[in-house]
């Protein structure tokens, strides 16, 4: 198993000067590695995630000061259509607009269907999918007025294909892609384009909590969690990276991924072409 350093991912400097990028679940993983990507494009931030405010406001602080940005935060939480609908009123009050939209928030949660936890299943359907449903339709209406969106929905290799164990999840990244055909159908004559980003094993919290959960449920080495489990289905044996992500999401927000619209595109290391 490979674990891929820092790359040298593709931010073109200035790429993203004058645009304003809202990214939910950006306090962490995926969404902070996009984030960071977009800044370091020039992009304006809207940052968004969980955890105590003082490590908030100090996340918030630096990549404002490294990138040389306007950054803000919000607390929104996902899982509630009032909250996410502050969040974007506070977007368009801070910067006068939204210019590219990142549907990135995501939890997860293993079981098998007869035992998955009925409130598991409403709070990852919530957070996991129709946040993204509440954030586009409170953004589009800026994206219209200036004739030119982007809006990216992180979804997973779990959008195309099925585990088990992971229904609520499975069953979420599928309906957002599907989410993502139709927001690309509805907005196509308007300059906005809406695409999912299908990633296999990305290393993050996220898969860090299901090493150790597997590693302790199998007993297993974690390396041999990594090899065998994890990244089974993965034909590359190898993480991607958070700068990996970042660098597709700055390609889609371009104005060459201009004709790209309604794709599901994968990043998975070849599972999905299984
Ligand atoms: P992570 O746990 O590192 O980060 C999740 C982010 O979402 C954090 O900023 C957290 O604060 C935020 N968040 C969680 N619940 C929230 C809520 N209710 N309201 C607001 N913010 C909330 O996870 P990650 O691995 O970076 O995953 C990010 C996205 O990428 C998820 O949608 C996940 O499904 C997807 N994904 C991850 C992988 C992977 O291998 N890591 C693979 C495919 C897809």
């Amino acid at each position: 198993m490979r674990m891929t350093p820092m790359e040298n991912a593709y931010h073109p400097t200035g790429s993203l000067n004058g645009k304003t990028a809202l990214v939910t679940g950006s306090t962490s993983g995926i969404g902070l590695g996009i984030a960071r990507a977009f800044a370091a494009a020039g992009a304006r931030l809207v940052l968004n995630g969980l955890g105590p405010a003082d490590e908030m406001e100090h996340l918030r602080a630096k990549l404002e000061e490294e990138h040389g940005t306007h950054v803000i935060y919000s607390d929104a939480d996902m899982s509630n259509p009032a909250s996410i609908e502050r969040m974007v009123t506070e977007a368009r009050d801070a910067f006068g607009r939204i210019d590219i939209l990142v549907n990135n928030a995501g939890i997860q949660h293993v079981a098998p269907l007869e035992s998955f936890p009925v409130d598991k299943w409403d709070l990852i359907l919530a957070i996991n999918l129709s946040s993204a449903f509440h954030t586009t339709r409170l953004a589009l209406a800026s994206m219209r007025e200036n004739g030119w969106g982007r809006i990216i929905n992180v979804a997973s290799a779990h959008g195309l294909v099925a585990s088990p164990y992971k229904s609520a999840y499975v069953a979420a990244k599928h309906a957002i892609v599907g989410l993502t055909k139709v927001t690309a159908l509805e907005t196509a004559e308007q300059g906005i384009t809406c695409n999912a980003i299908c990633p296999g094993y990305v290393y993050t919290p996220l898969v860090e909590a299901q090493i150790e959960g597997q590693a302790k449920a199998h007993n297993l080495p974690r390396e041999r969690v990594v090899r065998d489990v994890l990244l089974a289905q993965q034909p590359n044996k190898t993480f991607a990276t958070v700068e990996q992500m970042g660098a597709i999401a700055v390609f889609l927000a371009s104005e060459g991924a201009a004709s790209i619209t309604g794709a599901a595109l994968a990043a998975d290391g070849g599972w999905t072409a299984h």
